[in-house]
């Protein structure tokens, strides 16, 4: 069976049903396909049920710490990880339900459930079917990558998907990778009562953050109780009685119970039939693009973590905005304009836009430097969480705000007023002299931009 449609996307993540409901609103018939569960990594086994797990891990921690701030438990505090995991179930569910009921009542949309692999130029089979389309509009996001470690094919170890189905908790786990995604789970579980020990190859962890804020990070794990190994080279994985074993270059041996391997992610372009479509990749499988997100290809877009452009929800959202904006409304709008920003959702979260310090050093543009330490900011002594501190980089000559980092309580909310500054293309003296509320985190950035230094 074949059938043509004025659009094929593959892939229900965070780009494909806005998209879908843009098309279909402006008359088009859309094919979308999704082969798995709709909503993707995020709402499936990634931001969504891993912030659903991190707020139960600071409730534990809060609970802990009642005592300071006069709350008193009689008894002992402890986690029922049957409700834990049923919590992040259920928002997960709830959104994926959400999404796919959206899809299939929308009006001009044909769902299809299925792998969609390319035959042809924007010829898509899927099972049986071919379909057909005047417009291909890829978002198939990603996947955790294994690493070719010696031992990895015959150890038991879990990624981001299979950890959020485990019912227990685990005795002691170890994760390989001190990055966004492993320090997240290093700290709810250890939040949740397990023993963890953090192996990253790197010298710091977060290595692409600047090094105090990789420090103050690692800080703050070990304050509670995770065991951090940086610099271990040579890691070398095999099963053990207890479960895992992970031998590093320094001799050291940590058997652990469960191991969890979070060292990047891979997109899902190996399974695409990409050449029968000439749609170029790049050396890691990323589908090259230009900055309006057009493939190598006629006719055939990328966007989302599958284009390597970006590997966030709001950036794979962002590409549907531009390829919504230039193909339906008429504007030019262009990957290159988008200013990063991010956060790391350990608990005080670390927000981040723009350059680091070390990047922004790079550029050999003069520069403004201002930190202060969360122990100097009013709202985090009120609320007892002091740990962290916040930064902004300042080109001297333009006065253009080039990038900052809050890490401290609420610092993923905070520092959006830099965002909206870097997007307005305004000098930090605007933010400088605005009059914020008293008494937040937010308050604290005129202050620190009044004390910045040449660096
Ligand atoms: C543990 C973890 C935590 C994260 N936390 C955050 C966070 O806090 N904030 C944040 O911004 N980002 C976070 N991310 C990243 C975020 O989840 C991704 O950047 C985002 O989901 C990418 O969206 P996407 O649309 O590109 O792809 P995806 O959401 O991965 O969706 C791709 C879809 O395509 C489908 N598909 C793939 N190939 C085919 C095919 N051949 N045929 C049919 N369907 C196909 C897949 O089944 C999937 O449903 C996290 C990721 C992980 C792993």
């Amino acid at each position: 069976m074949s059938r043509h449609f004025d659009a094929i996307i593959i892939g229900a993540g965070q780009a494909g049903p806005p998209l879908a409901g843009r098309l279909t609103e402006a008359g088009r018939t859309v094919a979308m396909i999704e082969r798995k569960l709709f909503g993707g990594t995020c709402v499936n086994t990634g931001c969504m049920p891993t912030k659903t797990l991190v707020a139960s891990a600071y409730a534990a921690r809060l609970a802990r710490r009642g005592s300071e701030y006069g709350v008193v438990f009689p008894g002992q505090i402890s986690i029922d990880m049957a409700t834990v995991k049923a919590r992040a179930d259920a928002v997960s569910s709830r959104a994926r339900t959400g999404v796919e009921t959206w899809l299939r009542g929308m009006a001009g949309c044909t769902v299809i459930q299925g792998h969609a692999r390319f035959t042809a130029p924007r010829t898509v089979q899927v099972g049986e079917e071919t379909l057909t389309a005047d417009e291909v509009y890829i978002n198939a996001g990603g996947r955790a990558s294994v690493p070719d470690l010696p031992g990895v094919d015959r150890t038991p170890y879990l990624t981001n998907s299979s950890i959020l189905a485990l019912e227990g908790l685990p005795d002691h786990l170890v994760i390989v990778g001190g990055s966004y995604i492993g320090l997240e789970f290093a700290q709810m579980y250890r939040r949740f009562g397990a023993e963890v020990t953090v192996v990253e190859k790197g010298a710091h962890l977060i290595g692409r953050e600047d090094e105090e804020i990789s420090e103050a990070v690692r800080d703050i794990l070990t304050a509670e109780g995770v065991k951090i190994h940086t610099g271990a080279e040579c890691i070398r994985l095999s099963p053990h009685e207890q479960g895992v074993s992970v031998g590093v270059n320094d001799g050291a041996e940590i058997v652990g119970s469960h191991l969890l391997l979070a060292v990047g992610r891979r997109p899902n372009t190996d399974d695409l039939g990409l050449d029968a479509a000439g749609v170029k990749t790049d050396a890691r499988g990323y589908i090259q693009v230009d900055d309006t997100l057009a493939t190598s290809a006629a006719g055939v877009w990328a966007l989302g973590d599958c284009n390597g452009r970006g590997a966030f929800t709001h950036t794979a959202y962002d590409d549907f905005e531009i390829v919504a904006a230039n193909r339906l409304d008429g504007a030019a709008r262009r990957v290159s304009q988008r200013i990063t920003a991010y956060a790391l959702y350990i608990d005080p979260p670390l927000g981040r836009v723009g350059l680091s310090e070390a990047e922004a050093r790079k550029t050999g543009r003069p520069l403004l430097v201002g930190r202060r330490a969360m122990s100097q900011v009013g709202r985090a002594i009120e609320k007892g969480e002091t740990q962290g501190l916040m930064k902004v980089v300042v080109d001297a000559e333009t006065r253009q705000i080039l990038g900052g980092a809050i890490l401290g309580v609420g610092g993923d909310e905070a520092i959006h007023g830099v965002i909206d500054i870097m997007n307005a293309g305004a000098p930090y003296t605007t933010l400088q002299q605005a009059v914020p509320i008293h008494p937040t985190v937010s308050e604290l950035i005129p202050t620190l931009l009044g004390e910045m230094k040449p660096a």
